[in-house]
């Protein structure tokens, strides 16, 4: 792919590191790649950093075909850049992009687009203790008009935001409401998908969960309001007797990669893992006697976050007395270890960029 460079008079002055939060700063530039019928991809270019020009009939403003990818680029002691297993966000974008059908971005292509711009961008990583450069892909549907059809035109994107560490006072847990009005998901809907549409339907639940004093909510599956799936915008995962229970991947629960590489490892620690259906009841019931041991959820952003409190119909379970579990601790390390190559990634998770 060429990719056209498009260079900025001035570049902007970079934020303290100790103020950085996330997803507050963007970097001097992004990505930019145009689709139509006719040209299909084109045009492939790193520009400044800046608003985009868009028809008020754009189809994305209307009927949201929009997928959108998460992944992070790190530093490690000695300076290299590493990302972490960037060719599963390659692929599930894929998958959403063809359940929205929208055409796929090639593999290759999207790794290129990836690596290009945060070669440019490699000032941009900040370098203290579990900080990074979060890179956010996305693409939209830029056609013109008022019908709902797949349109015929669209752009691929990418910018990036220097991040601080997630928990700069170290992991500690938080509290989740379980949401029996609302749903995220359903079989046969954009619950597996990474799409706009999906997070625009669950800010409801988000807000009411905060207003109650919690801090995020965990979502029941769609039609029986019964079996556990997600938490917030996370993976979710209980240890129950010792066993590892983690919902499947069915159509409405999201392939993490964070999932997947805490699977793994669970899996060669010698854990009995059950991607399987688990009940609220159940749930609560082993939250009250004791059975319950911990709880967290997983993603990119913030790799491992432990719950210590589930509110289900009112009634409170407080799970590892409100503190982080060894094991919910171990696999946060463990992970970070990897990202940041401070331990040998014999999974082979990590790419340098070069
Ligand atoms: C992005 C996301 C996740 C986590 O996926 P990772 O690849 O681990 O970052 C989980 N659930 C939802 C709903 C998500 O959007």
């Amino acid at each position: 792919m060429k990719i056209r460079f498009e260079e900025r008079k001035q570049l902007k002055e970079k934020p303290k590191t100790n103020e950085l939060g996330f997803g507050k700063y963007f970097t001097d530039y992004m990505f930019m790649c145009d689709w139509n019928e006719e040209e299909q991809w084109h045009d492939a270019r790193i520009v400044p950093y800046g608003p985009i020009p868009l028809d008020p009939a754009s189809m994305v403003l209307h009927y949201a075909q929009e997928t959108f990818e998460g992944l992070k680029a790190y530093k490690t002691q000695d300076g290299r850049i590493l990302l972490f297993r960037p060719d599963m966000n390659a692929r599930r974008m894929m998958y959403s992009n063809k359940r929205l059908s929208m055409p796929v971005i090639p593999e290759e292509m999207f790794l290129e687009a990836v690596e290009a711009l945060v070669r440019v961008e490699k000032d941009w990583i900040p370098d203290q203790e579990r900080t990074s450069l979060y890179i956010r892909p996305f693409m939209f549907a830029t056609e013109a008009g008022v019908g709902v059809h797949p349109a015929k035109s669209y752009v691929f994107m990418i910018v990036c935001s220097p991040v601080g560490s997630y928990y700069p006072e170290g992991v500690n847990p938080v509290k989740i409401y379980v949401e029996e009005e609302f749903v995220r998901a359903v079989r046969g809907g954009t619950g597996f998908a990474k799409c706009g549409g999906n997070y625009a339907g669950s800010v409801a639940a988000q807000a009411k969960a905060a207003k109650l004093g919690y801090t995020q909510v965990l979502w029941l599956d769609g039609v029986h309001r019964k079996y556990v799936e997600e938490v917030g915008t996370m993976n979710v995962f209980f240890k129950i007797k010792g066993e590892i229970y983690t919902a499947p991947i069915e159509g409405t629960v999201l392939a993490g990669v964070t999932r997947d590489s805490i699977l793994t490892l669970l899996k060669d620690w010698g854990y009995t893992v059950h991607e399987e259906h688990l009940s609220i009841d159940d749930l609560m019931e082993a939250g009250r006697n004791g059975d319950l041991e911990e709880s967290f959820g997983s993603g990119t952003a913030a790799v491992i976050t432990p719950i210590g409190e589930l509110n289900y119909r009112g009634e409170i379970v407080k799970i590892h007395q409100f503190t982080t579990g060894e094991l919910t601790q171990k696999l946060y390390d463990t992970l970070t270890a990897i990202q940041w190559g401070e331990i040998k990634d014999t999974y082979l998770w990590t790419r340098e960029i070069f």
